[in-house]
């Protein structure tokens, strides 16, 4: 029911779904399917999937896992408004595009508390907070921390004005839901087949993960860091909670919202330093076959149909993630043409601009096109990729 999508999700999973409700349990025991809508003083407001009602519970008549949910919604829908105000200031779009993202690998942690009563255990980066069911050490959390971090300084020094992205630690810091097993993440709301996700609540989303996720083992009681090999998932999830609620307007969702994730996530990777001027051949490797090393690409071929593109930018995000492998990698093919491909970026910037001032679906778009119609824009896109061994057919 679409006034149940309060909660949206953007996953990389291939079988996406929506998230619209959590199971409540009262100290009773007694289960109930609903989503959040607001929290007051001592109780929260909950749409009943049952029945479409909202009603008023107080928060004593709730377990303290849901206790623990409502008050990080609460926190992140609060501290979002307010970062959303104190950033508005400061735009990058003259910024030139960053070549290598390097960030200092020996981040602060602060242990914020553990508490096995309640099993929550709250730890700090300089701009995450992560929120985990089991404790662990600082030197663990510090190590897995560096992607994050990483990723934050990537989104933040991309010439998008993605705003999210800039809002020092001090004043909000991203929230990072973590769960010692598989099961306790599925239901928490995390899509069975996927590794992260990245939750919306108006635009103020939280990233939900199992500890395996992040490169963790457990070794005798704790936990230990092993990380093997590349993750996209995270960058992919963690830029999605970067980006600016007005980038995921119609128009921009799904091809852009999608294709920034995937530009992020494909860009090389390696303790604490992106790549970034290396990426086209890990982006059309990423797109175009099954990725590096055969892991998680999109398998579009070098050769392919694509559907006519007003259509597919304007299709709805459902289609859209329906057939997520061939959208997500055409949606990350246009994203790399807009900002690397055209003689300069004035037009995905006046785009981007554009989707800030208000503007939506097809006249956004008009902006993208600058004066050109869309079979001109599918000609020089199929020209610009061609020459880089891709070919691109347009219906
Ligand atoms: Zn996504």
């Amino acid at each position: 029911m679409i006034r149940h999508l309060v909660i949206l999700i953007l996953c990389l999973s291939l079988s996406p779904q929506l998230l619209v409700a959590r199971t409540f349990t009262n100290i009773k025991g007694q289960k109930i399917e609903a989503t959040v809508q607001s929290v007051e003083a001592h109780q929260v407001k909950l749409l009943l999937d049952q029945n479409g009602k909202s009603y008023h519970v107080p928060l004593t008549s709730l377990s303290p896992a849901d206790r623990e949910y409502i008050q990080a919604w609460h926190e992140t829908s609060k501290k979002g408004r307010d970062a959303d105000t104190q950033a508005a200031a400061k735009q990058n779009f003259d910024a030139p595009w960053p070549k290598l993202v390097s960030i200092d690998i020996d981040i602060e942690i602060e242990i914020v508390e553990e508490s096995k009563e309640s099993k929550r255990f709250v730890y700090h980066s300089p701009n995450y907070a992560f929120i985990c069911d089991v404790g662990l050490s600082k030197n663990v959390v510090k190590k897995f921390a560096v992607l994050f971090e990483a990723t934050r300084d990537y989104c933040r020094l991309l010439p998008i004005s993605s705003m999210k992205a800039h809002v020092p630690g001090a004043q909000f810091r991203h929230k990072i839901l973590l769960f010692e097993s598989k099961s306790a993440y599925v239901q928490n709301g995390g899509p069975p087949s996927s590794a992260g996700v990245f939750i919306s609540r108006g635009g103020k989303g939280v990233i939900m993960a199992p500890l395996t996720s992040l490169g963790l083992k457990k070794v005798g009681s704790s936990y230990m860091y092993d990380y093997k090999g590349s993750n996209e998932t995270l960058p992919h999830e963690l830029t999605h909670q970067l980006t600016d609620n007005a980038y995921f307007q119609v128009g921009a969702r799904g091809w852009f919202s999608e294709g920034l994730a995937e530009y992020v996530a494909s860009t090389p990777y390696r303790s604490g330093k992106f790549m970034v001027r290396s990426n086209l051949s890990a982006i059309k490797a990423y797109a175009t076959g099954y990725g590096k090393k055969g892991k998680g690409g999109r398998a579009l071929g070098t050769a392919f149909n694509a559907p006519n593109l007003k259509d597919y930018m304007l299709q709805p995000y459902n289609q859209f993630t329906a057939n997520a492998n061939f959208n997500y990698g055409l949606g990350m093919l246009l994203t790399y043409y807009f900002f690397h491909m055209e003689d300069d970026r004035s037009n995905i910037t006046s785009f981007l601009k554009a989707l800030k001032e208000g503007k939506k679906g097809e006249v956004a778009l008009q902006v993208l096109l600058n004066g050109r119609s869309w079979d001109e824009l599918e000609k020089q896109i199929t020209k610009a990729w061609r020459s880089r061994g891709v070919r691109i057919t347009f219906q």
